[in-house]
C-alpha cells in the first residue's frame, strides 16, 4: 500500500520525557570542552535546535558564537556523555500512550512515521535507544539538518514526500509553540501535546489543528489523527 499520511514526531516531551538528560549532557561538554562553567541556566531548550541552543549559551558566555572546530570538539564529546546521562532515567521514560499509539500507527500501510526535532541525529538516536523507539522511524529531520527549527521540518517533510513517492497530507506532532510554527511555516497541519515543558494553555493559544493534554487516550489521538472521530 502506498502511504498517504504522514506524522513527523517531535522527540522531547511528546515521545519520550529524558528528564532533563540532554540539557546535563550539554552542561558537562560544555565544562569538559570549553574549560569554564557552562552558561546554560536559564536558556530554553524546549523547541530548540541543538545548535541554536549551544550558539545561544556561547554568545552568552564567549561573546560569539563557536568556531567549527570548537562546534565538531563540543558534539563529539556531547554523543560521548549522552549515553550515561540517560542511565540515570527511570525504566521507561517513553511518555504515556506513545508505544501503543506508534504501533497501531505503524501497523498501518497508509501511514508513514518520521522524527521532527531538533536533536542532531545521532543524539535523537542515542536518546530512542533505551526505550526501542529508533525501529519506528527510518528518518526525520533533525537538528544537525538545519540550526533553524522551520528549515530543519523542511527536510523532514522533503524526505517524507520522497518516501511516499505520492501525494500525502502531513502532520507535525510536538510538545512546542516551536514545533506549530515550524510546521506552519512549511504549509502542514500540527498536533501539539501538554506533555512536555509548556503548559496547556500556551499551546492551546497556537490554535493547533490538534490538541492533546497527553496521547494517553491513544485509541482517540488516533482517530483524531486519522480524521475517523465520530
Ligand atoms: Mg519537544
Amino acid at each position: 500500500m502506498t502511504p498517504t499520511r504522514v506524522f513527523l514526531f517531535d522527540l522531547d516531551g511528546t515521545l519520550v520525557d529524558s528528564g532533563g538528560a540532554g540539557r546535563r549532557a550539554f552542561e558537562q561538554s560544555w565544562a569538559d570542552v570549553l574549560a569554564r562553567p557552562h552558561p546554560f541556566d536559564g536558556v530554553p531548550f524546549s523547541g530548540c535546535t541543538d545548535i541554536e541552543i549551544l550558539q545561544a549559551g556561547a554568545r552568552r558566555d564567549l561573546g560569539r558564537p563557536l568556531d567549527d572546530d570548537e562546534l565538531a570538539r563540543f558534539l563529539a564529546r556531547y554523543l560521548e556523555v549522552l549515553p550515561s546521562m540517560l542511565n540515570d532515567l527511570p525504566p521507561d521514560a517513553v511518555l504515556p500512550g506513545v508505544r501503543p499509539l506508534l504501533d497501531a500507527l505503524a501497523d498501518r500501510g497508509d501511514c508513514l512515521l518520521g522524527l521532527c526535532t531538533g536533536n542532531i541525529e545521532p543524539g535523537a538516536r542515542a536518546k530512542l535507544a533505551p526505550w526501542d523507539l529508533n525501529r519506528y522511524f527510518a528518518f526525520g529531520g533533525f537538528g544537525s539538518d538545519a540550526v533553524d527549527r522551520t528549515q530543519m521540518t523542511g527536510h523532514a517533510i522533503r524526505r517524507a514526500r520522497e518516501r511516499a513517492a505520492g501525494p500525502v497530507r502531513i502532520l507535525v506532532i510536538g510538545d512546542s509553540i516551536r514545533d506549530a510554527v515550524a510546521a506552519r511555516g512549511n504549509g502542514v497541519r500540527v498536533a501539539l501535546v501538554a506533555s512536555g515543558k509548556t503548559p496547556a494553555d500556551r499551546l492551546q493559544a497556537q490554535a493547533p489543528d490538534l490538541f492533546f493534554d497527553s496521547l494517553v487516550e491513544w485509541r482517540d489521538v488516533l482517530a483524531r489523527f486519522l480524521d475517523t472521530a465520530p
